[in-house]
């Protein structure tokens, strides 16, 4: 046992290695000498501990795996990734990326200070999201319009402001839960408005709606299954339907369609995504989405609806907990002046330049990566397949999209070993694992992203297999 602690070089030895002096050289002194120390506490820890008997590594190869593992635990876990998935919106890759004239206004905002609440004529106070309700009411006809933290804030906020203590009829069939941590009853009971389920899951009739309406109702609530379809013998009241019944009774009509697309996308094969200008025009009192689905904007919550309303919601303290910054509100006036002009949208929103191109440019650019990764010494094989890319949004995508992938073998190691290589290297590039082989699915892969998957791919090391590890030096070690 004491000979193997004998073989662990000094700390100062080891900070004399070029690999560690090199690290000196780029961070912090003190950073790497309580990073060093870290590293042989973990490893002094292993010795002791191991059942088996466990090498320490030679000196210069130690320096190596230490230098290493503190630039490993020095990186975020946040970090840019290629997202080979397939899911256009994947909530986990952070949906939408942003229009590039979107990061310059944000820039811009940024770096200094910005008229946020000022009036720029008159000097006087202002309201923050003044501009983008400007651009909102443009795009979608709306009377009035408020801006928030993400859609679940302004669903939060429009319950607790226009029907708190009251009951919000909405079928069975659309009490969805999305991304695993939203729920609309639990985001109801927390607006402290009460949840009228009515109908079954598969039917809810304009009637079953009626025959719920009492003196306690507040509001009838619709919202889209965004991430699930039910298929069949189905029946859900209409808009129509539900906006005439509301009128009668004097009941705001609440219009939750998650996604929010702007522009119609049928040319691009996704079909029953509601667009936001055909619920304001189907007379909805209050249309909520999110910033960061179709729309292809920063995280926020857009409220649209008759103006009384809207004032209504704006005065409710919740507002100011779930106000935006400047940042996302620059961000989201640049996507929506985009939006005026269709081909400017689609030739500037990134995610609608994803959606639109065309299966064929993807199999194009299929056939030109395969050869390159099946080079790789870390790929069996490399095989261009057609597969299905999502639009996503949710956790259980239901439109799927025509598209193309090159699905690959691992030459050593199980398919997951070979995911998570390319999870962590650089750049990060995240595929999806498919009948027994890993997709790179290009649907939501920029064009200039592709040699940079061959880059990704040709850096994976391969480790002659044997080579036994040992713990303590392994990334896991702390
Ligand atoms: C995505 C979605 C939400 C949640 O929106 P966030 O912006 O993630 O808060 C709520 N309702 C529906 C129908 C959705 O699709």
């Amino acid at each position: 046992m004491s000979n193997v602690f004998r073989n662990i070089p000094s700390v100062n030895e080891l900070l004399d290695s070029p690999p560690l002096r090199q690290l000196v050289e780029r961070a912090n002194r003190n950073a790497v000498v309580s990073g060093v120390r870290r590293f042989l506490d973990n490893l002094r820890n292993d010795l002791q501990t191991a059942a088996a008997d466990i090498k320490v590594p030679h000196p210069s190869e130690l320096a190596e795996r230490i230098a290493q593992w503190i630039v490993s635990e020095e990186t975020p876990n946040l970090r840019p990734v290629i997202n080979a998935t397939g899911i256009l919106l994947h909530t986990g890759l952070g949906r939408a990326p942003l229009a590039e004239s979107a990061l310059q206004a944000v820039a811009e905002v940024a770096r200094g200070y910005a008229s946020l609440e000022v009036d720029v004529p008159t000097g006087e106070r202002s309201q923050r999201v003044r501009d983008a309700e400007t651009w909102l009411k443009k795009i979608t006809g709306a009377e009035a319009a408020a801006v928030v933290n993400n859609n679940a804030g302004a669903t939060l906020l429009t319950l607790a402001a226009l029907a708190r203590g009251r009951e919000v009829i909405v079928s069975r069939g659309q009490l969805v839960e999305i991304g695993g941590s939203y729920r609309l009853p639990e985001v109801m009971e927390a607006s402290g408005a009460k949840l009228r389920e009515v109908g079954t899951t598969n039917k809810t009739r304009i009637d079953d709606y009626q025959a719920a309406i009492g003196a306690d109702t507040g509001a009838l609530m619709r919202v889209h299954a965004s991430n699930y379809a039910i298929v069949g013998f189905t029946e859900q009241a209409s808009l129509a339907e539900l906006v005439a019944l509301g009128a009668r009774h004097h009941l705001p009509v609440i219009d939750d369609i998650g996604s929010g697309a702007v522009q119609d996308l049928s040319s691009y094969g996704v079909s029953g995504e509601p667009l936001v200008g055909d619920s304001v025009q189907a007379g909805a009192d209050v249309v909520l989405f999110s910033g960061d689905k179709l729309l292809g904007g920063p995280q926020c919550g857009i409220i649209l609806g008759r103006k009384a309303l809207i004032q209504q919601i704006l005065q409710h303290p919740l507002t100011r907990a779930l106000r935006v910054d400047k940042l996302r509100l620059a961000a989201l006036l640049e996507t929506l002046r985009l939006h005026q002009d269709r081909e400017a949208a689609e030739r500037s929103l990134p995610l609608l330049s994803l959606l639109s191109t065309s299966a064929a440019n993807l199999q194009q650019r299929a056939q030109r990566l395969a050869p390159q990764l099946a080079a790789c010494p870390a790929v069996k094989s490399a095989e261009v397949v057609e597969s299905q890319g999502y639009l996503g949004g949710g956790s259980v995508p239901s439109q799927s999209l025509p598209g193309w992938a090159v699905a690959l073998e691992p030459a050593r190691g199980s398919l997951d070993e070979l995911a998570q290589a390319l999870r962590i290297g650089t750049p990060a590039v995240f595929g999806r694992i498919h009948k027994d082989r890993l997709l790179l699915d290009l649907r939501a892969v920029f064009p200039r992203e592709d040699m940079r998957i061959v880059e990704a791919v040709q850096q994976i090391q391969t480790h002659p297999s044997g080579e036994a590890v040992p713990n303590a030096v392994s990334d896991e070690a702390s």
